[in-house]
């Protein structure tokens, strides 16, 4: 078993984490920068070191920092959450090399699926659909662009291999655009990603996003926990959440979920990840695969009663996971809204200190947050305060739920988004789950 962990994050994930640890009985690290000595986690933790200054770089990006706290600590494992490291391959390596166990998968399959290259044809030859168009990149011969984008039909998207957070990628309607549109993606690719490999795929124009949550052991075994809808978004940043995706049939899932497990085993996958799809006229097309928990894990635990970070905990310490596919029975439907610290509809962040919290309860409501009375949300960060979870026995008890429960939320002293979540709820839209990923950028439009 793994005796000592540390927490490489902030906020609602680090305490998450240490949750999982406390249930298992594994000591906690807690690292916290010089902003965030008031984290409930840091409290809450067996030890904790402070890393360094507020910003990022500083701190929770600082991998010999986060090492030396490891070694003083004489930890056994470190656990990067979400975000900052957590798909750094380089820093997984470190980790390793220091003699500390990575939480999450090798280096090499971060490296690997980190490159959107390399994963899209590994995910090709182990049959999983995607999306169509090349996967070799982009090379300077126009009259061989010009011929791909024709075969693969306007209008196309350039994508840059090692594009991420929704960066890196360009819309072409028409074959004029084309030239400019490579030579511009390549510039700002090489400017921020320091690769200018592109690569070019059919643009979908108006398709959900569904996503498949894996776990795999590393005895080979690998099972899939169910996909999640995560349509709304804004920003290519998700907003809300929802397992299981309405409207996808049972042979479906089995489909997909057979073929990411069939992946999973070709890669040499270990831990928890996810596939993301875009979803169109009833087929999947594979865009990436995420090597970390997600923000979202939680609607997936609702549904099938499966705690995700205890079997990262328990993958990373050598066991195998403690159920097969057949054990996952899904019951219900749940919702996650992300409690952002910002305003509703400029989106601007309002960070401050909160001068009162009430946290909904009652049947089937979860609430992950880091939030308690008189904290103060620094700057420095996401502006992401917590997520809400509401399970129902269908997908409109979930919403009747959520519905309440974000009436019943009280976060005093600082702006949230929780009126807009509200208004997603009673969308019509919505609540028809007719929606797209571009819906909710139209309807802010509009
Ligand atoms: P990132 O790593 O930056 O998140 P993704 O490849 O996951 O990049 O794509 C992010 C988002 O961009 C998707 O959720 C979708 O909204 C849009 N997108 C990416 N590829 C396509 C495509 N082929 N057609 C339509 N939209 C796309």
């Amino acid at each position: 078993m793994l005796d000592k962990v540390v927490i490489a994050n902030r906020g609602e994930i680090a305490l998450r984490i240490l949750r999982a640890c406390r249930d298992m009985g594994i000591k906690t690290v807690a690292i916290h920068s010089e902003a965030d000595r008031d984290l409930m986690h840091v409290g809450m933790a067996d030890e904790s070191v402070c890393v360094g200054p507020a910003p990022s770089a500083e701190s929770y990006l600082d991998i010999p920092a986060i090492i030396s706290a490891a070694e003083v600590t004489n930890a056994t494992a470190i656990h990067p959450g979400y975000g900052f490291l957590a798909e750094n391959a380089e820093f997984a390596e470190v980790v390793e090399s220091s003699g500390f166990i990575f939480i999450g998968p090798n280096a090499e399959t971060i490296r690997q699926m980190g490159d959107k290259i390399t994963a899209k044809r590994a995910m090709q030859e182990a049959g999983v659909p995607c999306v169509p168009g090349g996967t070799e990149p982009i090379g300077d011969d126009e009259k061989e662009n010009a011929r791909m984008a024709r075969d693969i039909g306007y209008p196309v998207i350039i994508k840059a291999a090692g594009g991420g957070g929704g960066r890196g990628m360009r819309v072409v309607e028409e074959e004029d655009k084309l030239v400019e549109s490579i030579s511009l993606t390549r510039t700002e690719a090489k400017a921020a990603f320091n690769d200018d490999r592109l690569y070019m795929e059919k643009f979908l124009q108006a398709p959900r996003h569904v996503e498949f949550q894996v776990l795999a052991d590393t005895r080979g075994n690998a099972i899939h926990l169910c996909e999640r809808d995560c349509s709304m978004q804004r920003r290519n940043q998700k907003v809300v959440e929802e397992a299981p995706a309405f409207g996808i049939s049972e042979e479906q899932r089995h489909s997909i979920g057979e073929r990411v497990k069939q992946a999973c085993r070709e890669i040499g996958y270990r831990s928890a990840g996810t596939f993301e799809f875009l979803y169109e006229n009833g087929e999947f097309y594979f865009i990436e695969i995420n090597t970390r928990v997600q923000v979202e894990h939680p609607v997936t635990e609702m549904i099938t009663g499966i705690d995700i970070v205890k079997q990262q905990l328990l993958v990373a310490a050598g066991e195998p996971l403690s159920f097969s596919q057949d054990d996952v029975k899904i019951r219900g439907h749940a919702i996650e809204c992300r409690i952002n610290a910002e305003d509703p509809y400029s989106f601007i962040p309002c960070p401050g200190e909160v001068t009162h919290f009430h946290c909904p309860g009652g049947p089937g409501i979860r609430v992950d947050t880091h939030l308690y009375n008189g904290y103060t949300v620094p700057p420095y960060y996401d502006s992401m305060i917590g997520k809400l979870l509401a399970l129902g026995h269908s997908r409109s008890g979930a919403l009747t739920r959520m519905k309440g429960a974000l009436h019943e939320i009280v976060i005093d002293g600082i702006t949230t988004n929780v009126p807009l979540l509200l208004e997603l709820m009673q969308d019509p839209v919505y609540r028809n789950a007719e929606h797209n990923i571009h819906y909710l950028e139209n309807k802010l439009k509009g």
